[in-house]
């Protein structure tokens, strides 16, 4: 056990030392510091699972680059309207990030977050057409001021000179840039949020420790029950709120609840696979995160694309992710995961939507049997020149897509089921334990799915006590809508790259 906190009775249990719960310990510590939290993990150390560096691919998700954000209607215009969401969420991220580091919670910003230009490249007349129309719609919105667009070969290549050398000129081409954009090392940031809970009183982190149990108690209160997972002892604690922030371990953790919330909620595994390059002379000319567009059939988080990555002061490239698929809930989980989550109430939205993402299956047994050379092919189509033996293969995180009931008419129909590939709070009804599913756009939004946490979870809390004020000066544009308010929006984004070390324009 690691912590100050001598209480057996605790006020928070969070479930999961990853991104999450690191970031909503951390905002509820400063919102009210005599609170008693304790964090349980199962494995030896926090952000193991998808939050570690190397097992996403850190981009500070602002909705820049990422084509499957801005649908094309019908007419040809461009649905910016989810772009919109996603960019101003990232802001309450930055938000929570300068704030720690200036308070000096968090040393050097340079620690997890580097300045990463964003670009969207496309091929063929229909895609370039499609990126031109996206760009006249953004860069007219405040929210994407700065954002640059070309179909100049000397341009882009000045941007990404990889991705331009050795092409030839059969196609048209097009790109996008935001210099504005992120390279973020989640499991870094995860260290640092723990480490400085670590060292405030009330706080402890139990490793080594599995959640194997939720029961409600007469009195409210959740009697949650660990197994360690060295001896195999088990203890119990009980505490007011429970936060099931346990990534793909999240599913199982909401059915043990028995929450009625949780009724009928599924889990589609998807895995993925990178393919990584550590060779300086290569990753050294590749200063962005170039996105392209999703092949037909594939995932919304399956779009190739290759990016700089900074994991440790080491500057490295990463290419995917090309899909997979395991059984598996966790990378560190069980093959029989995924059966073990079939209940009576599942079963049949999760057939539902067997049935109806028929290409989505296609798509993914079609990446499984993808040879290596296969996956030379799909990343010479960004990076032309690239040679097989300067790239290894890297195993990314696992994600867990959520199947959920389909509501009508207030009413949960559990004979029909939809893939979801956002992220889902499910809150039980009095609002004492809250589970996360899904894994998309993901650790990015950290800080806007804590925001959420509060305003279900602890509104009371947040009308009275100060909690507000204390969240304003955490989030100083928390209540405004900055996809609304031009002059918050840049004054906001001139004050979070000074601290944070981004560009700004
Ligand atoms: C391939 C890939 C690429 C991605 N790219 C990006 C990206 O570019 N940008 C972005 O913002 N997001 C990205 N994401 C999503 C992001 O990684 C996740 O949304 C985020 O890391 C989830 O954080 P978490 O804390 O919920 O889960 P995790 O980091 O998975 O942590 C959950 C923790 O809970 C623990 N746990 C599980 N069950 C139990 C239990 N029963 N008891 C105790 N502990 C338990 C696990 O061991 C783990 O440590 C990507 C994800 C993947 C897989």
């Amino acid at each position: 056990m690691i912590g100050n906190s001598n209480a057996s009775e605790p006020d928070v249990i969070l479930v999961g030392a990853g991104i999450m719960s690191a970031t909503l310990g951390t905002v509820l510590k400063e919102l009210e510091p005599t609170l008693n939290i304790v964090l349980f993990e199962t494995l030896h150390d926090c952000a193991l699972e998808s939050s570690e560096g190397w097992n996403n691919a850190g981009t500070g998700h602002a909705a820049n680059c990422e084509l499957n954000y801005t649908p094309q209607r019908p007419d040809g215009s461009v649905d910016i309207s989810k772009a919109l969401e996603v960019n101003t969420e990232f802001d309450l991220s930055r938000q929570l990030w300068s704030f720690l580091v200036t308070k000096g919670a968090i040393p050097d910003p340079g620690a997890f977050i580097n300045a990463c230009p964003h670009m969207s490249f496309v091929w063929g007349a229909g895609n370039v057409a499609f990126l031109r129309q996206r760009f006249k719609e953004m860069s007219a919105h405040h929210c994407y001021h700065g954002m640059e667009y070309s179909e100049d070969r000397s341009k882009i290549a000045t941007w990404a000179p990889l991705i331009m050398d050795g092409r030839d000129d059969k196609e048209p081409f097009a790109a996008t840039r935001m210099i504005t954009g992120s390279d973020v090392d989640y499991g870094a940031l995860t260290h640092l949020l723990v480490k400085h809970l670590s060292h405030q009183p009330g706080f402890d982190v139990h490793y080594n420790r599995k959640v194997v149990g939720l029961d409600r108690e007469q009195d409210g209160r959740w009697r949650v029950s660990v197994e360690d997972t060295n001896d195999g002892g088990a203890s119990t604690m009980t505490a007011k709120f429970v936060f099931i922030g346990a990534g793909g371990g999240a599913l199982p953790l909401l059915q043990k609840s028995k929450i009625p919330e949780g009724k009928g909620y599924g889990g589609f595994p998807v895995s993925g696979i990178w393919l990584r390059c550590d060779v300086d002379t290569i990753s050294n000319r590749h200063h962005a995160k170039v996105y392209g567009k999703a092949a037909v059939g594939s995932p919304p988080m399956s779009v190739p694309h290759l990016d700089e990555r900074i994991i440790g002061g080491k500057r490295s490239l990463l290419f995917g992710p090309y899909a997979g698929f395991s059984t598996r809930f966790l990378k560190h989980g069980e093959l029989t995961d995924l059966f073990e989550s079939l209940t009576f109430e599942n079963i049949i939205p999760l057939l539902d939507v067997a049935r109806d993402n028929f290409r989505l299956a296609e798509y993914l047994v079609g990446q499984v049997l993808q040879s290596s050379n296969q996956q030379l092919a799909t990343l010479k189509q960004f990076f032309p020149r690239a040679v097989k033996k300067d790239w290894k293969e890297a195993v990314a995180g696992q994600r867990v897509e959520t199947i959920k009931p389909i509501e009508s008419k207030g009413r949960l129909k559990h004979e029909e089921g939809e893939l979801e590939f956002g992220t889902e709070l499910v809150v039980a009804e009095d609002k004492s334990l809250v589970a996360l599913l899904g894994a998309s756009p993901g650790a990015s939004t950290a800080a806007f799915i804590t925001v959420e946490v509060l305003e279900k979870c602890f509104d009371k809390g947040l009308a009275t006590g100060g909690w507000r004020d204390r969240l304003k000066t955490i989030i100083p544009t928390y209540g405004i809508d900055l996809k609304k308010d031009a002059v918050a929006t840049r004054n906001i984004r001139a004050k979070t790259a000074a601290v944070l070390k981004l560009e700004n324009i």
